[in-house]
């Protein structure tokens, strides 16, 4: 009997587990572009057509491989807009009642095929370095899920940079030698853009009439198939790796990009690899092209960050998605959807999310996460925003990094202390305090730069909380050093902030 063998939108590798264990002879593919998932949240407009036009092209390819594909596609009369449907009105279309799955990224769509009056089998997603069964094992009985740790085990499981049984270099970790401030002369690389083809244009129409959600469409710059994403891997490595660590947390005005590789929409729909984008990193490295810091501190990002967040999602389960850890209820500020704002620092974030639905770690965590955890803001809501306007956003990436790492809603199981700094931090690492508004020296009055105000109060509101940090006590003897007033003065300043965001008013 034919069985449906279904391929979602982030499963774009021809060997993704349910391919593999499909018979080409007998099943039948079943790709469906739905509604239901292209506004579960307002997703970016060049998310929805990086998805779609990448999804089109993959059915072809897979065609031309001998695959009999079902394709719905949005503007089909008779597609009923969700994955279930479809899976259902193809069961019924072909006379199959089995389906082969690989398990989705959301819990969300794990559910639905959970729930269907058929059979479904779901495969593990293999794509990974570290599988769930692996991760939840190194976890099993530790006090503390420190990253580091991880990734030293996946350094030694992979080999990467290693040499016998020690890292390359004699140091797991370069750190030291990265993350440059901004004031250093930062090259400001042009990374490779990939002209829209036909599929792409036609895809670009039909996204610009059915989704008006926040974010521009046009120009779009990603590649939307295997090849572009090769190509813009090879990009990176010949002209940004080399200065990959050194510009990994600097901001500069009007410069999105930097040394920044932009593959994470193509890891993560499955176009790359996380493997073989390493031995990429690692042979430039071995040919004497980039420095083993820059090596490290990227190889760091896919085999430890990427399958550490990974392997806490799914460790944690769907409740991970409710958790609120400091209580915060603050709704997002309307700047976050492009309202405007007098800070400098989250004009330039939002602007270019806006734009280009790519920002880079640094300006989601320190800027605009750092921000709403100042603020208090409802982490839900700020997980809502981060899987909906950044291209490279799926679930089990995004939120373990918005939820865990910055905002600190599970109550430090990422991360041992919360990602908040003053404006001091951002004034280091970017341009973007001399042109703005507040200043970044003030500590009280209207001028005082926001970060500055509210940092002190996210303190003081969560004293009971942090003071026993081992990392923090520094900051709360900063804090009871200063003079009364001036202490009063912080506070009823970040008030004022905070009285302004609930009203609706610019800030
Ligand atoms: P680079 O800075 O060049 O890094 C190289 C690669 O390392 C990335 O392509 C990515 O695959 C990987 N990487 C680096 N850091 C992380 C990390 N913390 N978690 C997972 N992978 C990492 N990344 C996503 O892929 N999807 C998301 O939805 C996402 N949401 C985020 C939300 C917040 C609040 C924060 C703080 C980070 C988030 N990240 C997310 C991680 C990181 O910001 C992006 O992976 C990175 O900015 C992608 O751009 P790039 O390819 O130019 O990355
Ligand atoms: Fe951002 Fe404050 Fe600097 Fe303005 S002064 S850019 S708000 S850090």
């Amino acid at each position: 009997m034919v069985r449906l063998v279904l391929v979602l939108g982030d499963q774009l590798t021809p060997d993704v587990a349910a391919l593999r264990a499909a018979d080409k002879a007998r099943d039948v593919v079943v790709m469906a572009e739905v509604m239901g998932e292209g506004t579960s949240v307002p997703h970016h407009p060049q998310k929805i057509a990086l998805i779609l036009s990448a999804m089109r092209k993959f059915a072809v390819a897979l065609e031309g491989e001998g695959w009999r594909v079902a394709y719905s596609r949005l503007e089909d009369a008779e597609n009923s807009q969700t994955i279930s449907g479809e899976l259902l009105r193809r069961a019924a279309e072909f006379g199959a009642a089995e389906v082969l799955a690989t398990k989705p990224g959301e819990w969300r769509v794990l559910q639905d095929l959970e729930d269907l009056p058929l059979t479904v089998t779901v495969l593990p997603d293999d794509r990974f370095i570290a599988s769930e069964a692996e991760f939840a094992a190194w976890a099993d009985g530790r006090k503390q899920l420190r990253m580091e740790w991880f990734y030293r085990d996946m350094r030694r499981k992979t080999g990467l940079l290693m040499e016998g049984d020690q890292p390359a270099g004699g140091q797991w970790n370069f750190d030291p030698d990265n993350r440059k401030p901004a004031k250093t002369d930062l090259l400001r690389a042009r990374p490779r853009d990939a002209a829209p083809d036909a599929v792409v244009e036609d895809v670009l129409d039909m996204v610009e009439l059915r989704f008006a959600h926040f974010g521009r469409l046009r120009p779009f710059r990603w590649a939307t198939d295997r090849a572009g994403a090769l190509a813009a891997l090879a990009d990176f490595v010949a002209d940004r790796l080399p200065r990959f660590g050194e510009e990994q947390d600097a901001m500069l005005e009007g410069e999105p990009f930097l040394s920044h590789a932009l593959i994470s929409p193509y890891l993560n729909l499955g176009l790359l690899g996380p493997m073989e984008v390493c031995l990429a990193v690692e042979d430039a490295w071995k040919r004497g092209d980039v420095p083993i810091a820059a090596a490290e501190g990227f190889i760091r990002q896919i085999i430890g960050w990427r399958e550490y967040v990974r392997g806490i999602w799914w460790l944690q389960g769907p409740e991970y998605l409710t958790r609120n850890a400091l209580g915060h209820s603050r709704a997002l500020p309307e700047m976050y959807w492009g309202g405007e704002s007098r800070m400098a620092c989250m004009a330039a974030a939002v602007g270019q999310t806006r734009d280009l639905a790519y920002a880079h770690h640094i300006q989601r965590l320190m800027v605009t996460g750092n921000f709403a955890l100042l603020a208090g803001v409802d982490p839900a809501r700020v997980h809502d925003w981060y899987l909906s306007v950044y291209i490279d956003a799926f679930e089990w990436v995004e939120a373990p990094n918005t939820l865990g790492m910055s905002q600190f809603a599970d109550g430090g199981l990422l991360g041992s202390k919360p990602y908040v700094s003053s404006g001091a931090y951002i004034d280091r690492m970017s341009d973007h305090c001399g042109g703005c508004h507040y200043r970044v020296k003030e500590k009280t009055g209207d001028r005082a730069c926001p970060f500055n105000l509210l940092y002190w109060h996210f303190l003081t509101r969560h004293r009971e909380r942090f003071k026993v940090n081992p990392r923090m006590g520094q900051m709360y003897r900063v804090w009871d050093g200063m003079d009364e007033g001036h202490r009063e003065r912080v506070l009823a300043g970040a008030e004022r902030v905070l009285a302004r965001l609930d009203a609706g008013e610019v800030v």
